[in-house]
């Protein structure tokens, strides 16, 4: 532990991004603190085998990354707080004040890699069905004996989308590819591996307008208008699984930083540095262009770098 309480680097987050400016800052001798939040690991303990990261060629499980990264950083020093929520931040202070679970925390320089969370409809149906057959994680729920030989729905038209209903093809009777083009958003290898599988049947031009059944606490179809036609249509299912993308986890940001209309925080690109001294941001809560695990581990890099930098100026 630092001098006085009053840490070196505090990240916040523990994606690929937080963990690269762990392993950065660790080997830089600063002792950084991690502060996990509420799902250590990141949307990337989500997804199954990650075949894009650099130097797996066989690919690798998301989870077992994670849990590669934190030993790296933890070999080197950092430190971690594990479950550990930021739920307040004063940046304009000097040194910099955090809340964390309540209780107060100092630090010189903050490094936030808080990354992004699922997306939702925002249907009421949709808030009132959650974890009763609508989800957000096939890798999480699929295998559950509920959706098994059932038909399933994936709404949406991205990578995500396509990854979450190939996985489904091991459980599902069949999988509706619910999407509101006529056009996946997905890579061509996705998008070709997801549509050429016999399990599963693309809805183009699709929105779902409701899942049902609330009346029966348990999802038993999705209702989907048809948005060239307007015919409505409703699909038996035991399951509805989420994948429309993600929105930045940056609301206790608000008003400390600037962020962009869409929640991102805007750095000094190509730097990590914020408007407040001392703060740096990298990953998913930056980036609404590239949105990959090495993007997000090479931004964690470059902040672990600025903060070195910063601290060295304060001498
Ligand atoms: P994404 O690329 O932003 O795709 C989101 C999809 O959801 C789009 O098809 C979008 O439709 C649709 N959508 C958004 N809001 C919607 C709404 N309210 N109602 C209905 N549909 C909606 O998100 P992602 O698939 O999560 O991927 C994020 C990033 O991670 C991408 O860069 C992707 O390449 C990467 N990724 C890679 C892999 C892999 O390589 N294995 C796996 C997962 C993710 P439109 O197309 O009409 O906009």
């Amino acid at each position: 532990m630092p001098m006085n309480n009053l840490e070196n680097t505090v990240i916040i987050g523990s994606g690929c991004a937080g963990w690269t400016a762990a392993i950065y800052a660790a080997r830089a001798d600063l002792k950084p603190l991690v502060i996990t939040g509420a799902m250590p690991g990141g949307l990337l303990t989500t997804t199954s085998l990650v075949e894009n990261f650099p130097g797996f060629p066989e690919g690798i499980d998301g989870n077992q990354l994670m849990e590669n990264l934190r030993k790296q950083a933890e070999r080197f020093g950092a430190r971690t707080k594990f479950g550990s929520v930021v739920e307040a931040v004063a940046f304009s202070a000097k040194p910099i004040e955090l809340t964390v679970d309540g209780a107060p925390l100092r630090a010189r320089s903050v490094i936030i890699a808080v990354g992004a969370g699922h997306r939702r409809l925002g249907l009421e149906s949709e808030a009132k069905l959650e974890q009763k057959g609508v989800t957000y994680c096939a890798t999480c729920d699929g295998p559950l004996p509920v959706f098994r030989n059932k038909p399933l729905v994936v709404v949406g038209g991205g990578d995500s989308a396509c990854e979450e209903a190939l996985y489904l093809t091991r459980f599902g009777a069949v999988v509706y590819l619910v999407h509101r083009r006529d056009q996946l958003r997905a890579s061509k290898i996705m998008s070709e591996r997801a549509l050429a599988h016999p399990k599963i049947t693309p809805v183009w031009d699709s929105v779902v307008e409701e899942i049902l059944d609330v009346k029966r606490d348990a999802v038993t179809a999705v209702v989907v208008r048809h948005v060239k036609t307007g015919a409505v249509t409703e699909i038996p299912c035991a399951g509805v699984f989420i994948a429309i993308g993600h929105a930045p986890n940056t609301q206790i940001f608000r008003g400390q930083l600037d962020l962009d209309e869409n929640g991102y925080i805007q750095v000094l690109s190509p730097t990590a540095r914020t408007k407040a001294p001392g703060v740096f941001a990298c990953g998913d809560c930056v980036d609404h262009l590239y949105r990959q695990a090495i993007t997000a581990a090479g931004s964690g890099c470059a902040a672990a770098i600025e903060a070195e930098r910063y601290l060295a100026s304060l001498g």
